[in-house]
């Protein structure tokens, strides 16, 4: 048995946290959650909202999934999504994007992975009041940063017999910052022959994905875009409520659903968990538990073919303990 970390988080968290908890005990994985509490929830019993028990428990699992987690906006409160990512030295966010047969969208057989440079970029947290009426943000981009994520994505590229990798970048403008980023992707792929960089702006970028989504699969980019294009190629195949994502660091990763805490659905058993039992996936894959792991996508994929068993957010019937108890009489063992 692995311990793992769950965060449940807070809004929908709570929800698809237990939705997705059941779905991987229900495999029968050798997994046991250690559930810890962060967010507003940690926050109105400890004073403050991510306690020391989360980040111990974080250390010493290795591995933990969470649910969406709100920050309160302005305040000064600092993310605790990115203050994670920073203390574990997460570099990069993975993020898949996948059309699933039955959710209809204006497109077919999309298949993106975004790989997001994790701990620069303007989400630094570098700010300045320079005045009441004026403040700065500084963006950093280092040399160390930007290979290593450009190093990942060629890498997967590598393994997955993929031709072609696209860096998304605003260089013509951020000369210094994206010329870097930039630099150091060209410099990386020409360690891998096989492989094309194709080079793309981000605005031109955000055109094509809408026109010829069918042309990209594996995206390198920064924090920044990087969150832009997620949502972007979420709208492709059906929305946020599909969209899983991997934060991983040298020997510690945590996974989480690409979308925040939905305050507007949240307690009303309306969620889709389809994105942190993705999430989930992931980190079975992760951990090298791929029966599982095939065990729940290949159910999933049934759930989102019928109206009847997936949630409305796509156009379905299906409350959320009824998606996950559907999805767990499925799973096929
Ligand atoms: P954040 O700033 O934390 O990302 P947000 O409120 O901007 O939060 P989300 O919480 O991701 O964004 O929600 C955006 C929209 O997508 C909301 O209308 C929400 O109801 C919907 N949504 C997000 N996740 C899901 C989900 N799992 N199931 C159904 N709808 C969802």
């Amino acid at each position: 048995m692995q311990s793992v970390t769950l965060i449940p988080g807070d809004g929908i968290g709570l929800e698809i946290s237990k939705s997705m908890q059941q779905v991987v005990e229900a495999t029968g994985a050798p997994i046991k959650f250690e559930e810890v509490v962060a967010g507003q929830i940690a926050y109105e019993t400890t004073g403050e909202l991510l306690p020391a028990n989360v980040l111990e428990s974080i250390s010493r699992n290795k591995i933990a999934i969470k649910g969406p987690i709100t920050t309160p906006i302005g305040k000064g409160f600092r993310s605790i999504n990115v203050q994670l990512r920073k203390e574990y030295d997460l570099y990069t966010n993975m993020r898949p994007v996948q059309s699933h047969e039955g959710v209809e969208t204006r497109y077919d057989n999309i298949d993106h992975i975004i790989f997001r440079e994790n701990t620069e970029d303007l989400y630094a947290g570098m700010e300045e009041k320079i005045s009441d009426d004026e403040m700065h943000s500084i963006k950093v981009i280092t040399r160390q940063g930007s290979e290593r994520i450009a190093r990942k994505a060629f890498e997967y590229a590598e393994k997955t017999g993929a031709d072609k990798v696209t860096v998304v970048t605003k260089a013509n403008i951020m000369k210094l910052t994206d010329g870097l980023f930039l630099d150091v992707a060209r410099e990386v792929a020409s360690e891998f022959a096989n492989i094309e960089l194709e080079e793309v702006l981000i605005d031109n970028m955000c055109m094509q994905l809408v026109m010829y989504p069918e042309r990209y699969h594996i995206i390198l980019t920064q924090n920044l875009y990087g969150d832009i294009l997620s949502d972007l190629c979420a709208g492709l195949v059906g929305g946020l409520g599909l969209i899983p994502g991997a934060n991983i660091g040298d020997d510690i990763a945590i996974f989480e659903a690409v979308h925040g805490s939905a305050p507007d659905i949240a307690g009303q058993n309306k969620a889709n968990p389809t994105a942190l039992i993705l999430s989930a996936v992931m980190m079975l894959e992760y951990m090298d538990l791929q029966k599982e792991a095939d065990m729940i996508r290949d159910a999933l994929e049934e759930m989102l073919k019928n109206p009847a068993t997936r949630t409305a957010d796509v156009n379905g019937t299906a409350s959320t303990t009824e998606f996950t108890e559907a999805l767990i009489k499925n799973l096929k063992k």
